[in-house]
C-alpha cells in the first residue's frame, strides 16, 4: 500500500527536521492537542503535509502514531476517513467563498461520524474571503470536545486576527537544503538536478518540485547565466537588457535563480577573488531588485538598474 510507507516516510522526514515536529506528533496521537492550530510558514515548506500527519495521528488506530498501516492511517492519507473534513481552494478557484464555510459547518454538524476524534483541516486559510472566515470563527473558537481544527497558510496577515488569536501557532521552517536534496533523490532525480533544486528551492521542497516542472526554467536560467553572470563591459549591456525584458514573466523565478548562482558562485574561489567579488555584486544586485519589484517598480526598470549595478566596477 503506497499510503502507508508515504505517510510513515513522512512522518520520519519530520521528526528529523526537528524534534518539535515530533513533539506535535506526540500530542496529536495522544488527543492532548490545541483544539486549534495554526501552521505558518513559506510556499510549499510541507504545511499541509504537516498537518495530513498530525490529522493521521489524531485517526490513527495502532500503536505509534501514525503507524501508517491501519485503517484510520490509511483512510486519513486517502482522505476518505469520515472523520476528516477538508476545505481549501477547489480547481481554478481563487478564493474560498462562505458558501463553502457554511457546507463545513453543515457537514460538522450533520455528519454520521464514527465514533472518536475528528480532524477538520482548514488549508491555505490566506485564501478565505473574510466572510468565510468570519463564518468559521465560532467553530474554531469552540469546537466540540472531541475536533481539532488545523490551519495552514503561508500569509499569516491574510488570516484574520480574529482567527489567528483563537489558534496555537506552531511555524513549520526552511529545510535545511541536504534534506531538499534527500528528497529530490528520492523522486527520482539525478544528484546534480537534486542540488541545483534544492539550492533554488531556499527550504521549500514544494518551491523545488514546482520549479522543476516549470517549462521556463531553463530559459530563464540560460538568459540569467548570460545576462548577469557571462556579461563584459558596458557594450554589452543593451543585449543583456533585452535578454531580462523578455523573462518579464519568470522574474521572481530569475531573481531566485540569480541569487543561489552567486551564493554558489561566492563559494567557489578565495574571497576577495573577481569572481567573489562579482557574486556580492550580484547579491546586492538581486536584493535591491526584489525591493524595486516589491513597490511595483516595472520589471524592465527593475532589471536595467540590475544590470547597470552589476556591471559597475
Ligand atoms: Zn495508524
Amino acid at each position: 500500500m503506497a499510503e502507508r510507507t508515504a505517510l510513515k516516510a513522512q512522518a520520519e522526514v519530520f521528526g528529523r527536521l526537528s524534534p518539535h515536529y515530533t513533539a506535535l506528533l506526540a500530542q496529536y496521537a495522544a488527543g492532548r492537542a490545541p483544539h486549534a492550530l495554526l501552521l505558518t510558514g513559506p510556499f510549499g515548506v510541507g504545511k499541509g503535509t504537516l498537518a495530513g500527519l498530525l490529522a493521521a495521528s489524531l485517526l490513527c488506530e495502532g500503536e505509534n502514531a501514525p503507524c501508517g498501516r491501519c485503517p484510520g492511517c490509511v483512510k486519513a492519507a486517502r482522505r476518505t476517513h469520515p472523520n476528516l473534513l477538508v476545505l481549501g481552494l477547489a480547481e481554478r478557484q481563487k478564493t474560498v467563498k462562505v458558501e463553502q464555510a457554511r457546507d463545513l459547518l453543515s457537514s460538522l454538524a450533520t455528519h454520521p461520524f464514527e465514533a472518536g476524534r475528528r480532524a477538520v483541516l482548514l488549508e491555505g486559510v490566506e485564501n478565505y474571503t473574510p466572510a468565510a472566515q468570519n463564518a468559521l470563527l465560532k467553530a474554531v473558537e469552540e469546537p466540540d470536545g472531541g475536533t481539532f481544527f488545523l490551519l495552514t497558510t503561508a500569509v499569516e496577515s491574510a488570516v484574520l486576527p480574529t482567527i489567528r488569536s483563537r489558534c496555537q501557532r506552531a511555524a513549520v521552517s526552511p529545510w535545511p537544503r541536504e534534506e531538499v536534496a534527500r528528497l529530490l533523490l528520492a523522486d527520482g532525480l539525478g544528484r546534480e538536478e537534486a542540488l541545483e533544486l534544492a539550492a533554488l528551492s531556499f527550504g521549500s521542497p514544494g518551491k523545488a518540485r514546482q520549479i522543476r516542472q516549470d517549462a521556463r526554467f531553463p530559459a530563464v536560467r540560460k538568459a540569467a547565466d548570460e545576462a548577469l553572470f557571462s556579461m563584459v563591459g558596458l557594450s554589452a549591456l543593451p543585449a543583456a537588457s533585452q535578454r531580462l525584458r523578455d523573462m518579464k514573466d519568470s522574474a521572481d523565478l530569475l531573481l531566485d535563480y540569480a541569487e543561489s548562482a552567486a551564493l554558489r558562485l561566492a563559494g567557489s574561489g578565495p574571497p576577495g577573488a573577481p569572481e567573489a567579488r562579482r557574486a556580492q555584486r550580484i547579491l546586492e544586485a538581486v536584493l535591491s531588485a526584489r525591493q524595486y519589484r516589491a513597490s511595483n517598480v516595472s520589471w524592465q526598470a527593475v532589471a536595467d538598474r540590475l544590470l547597470m549595478t552589476i556591471s559597475e566596477e
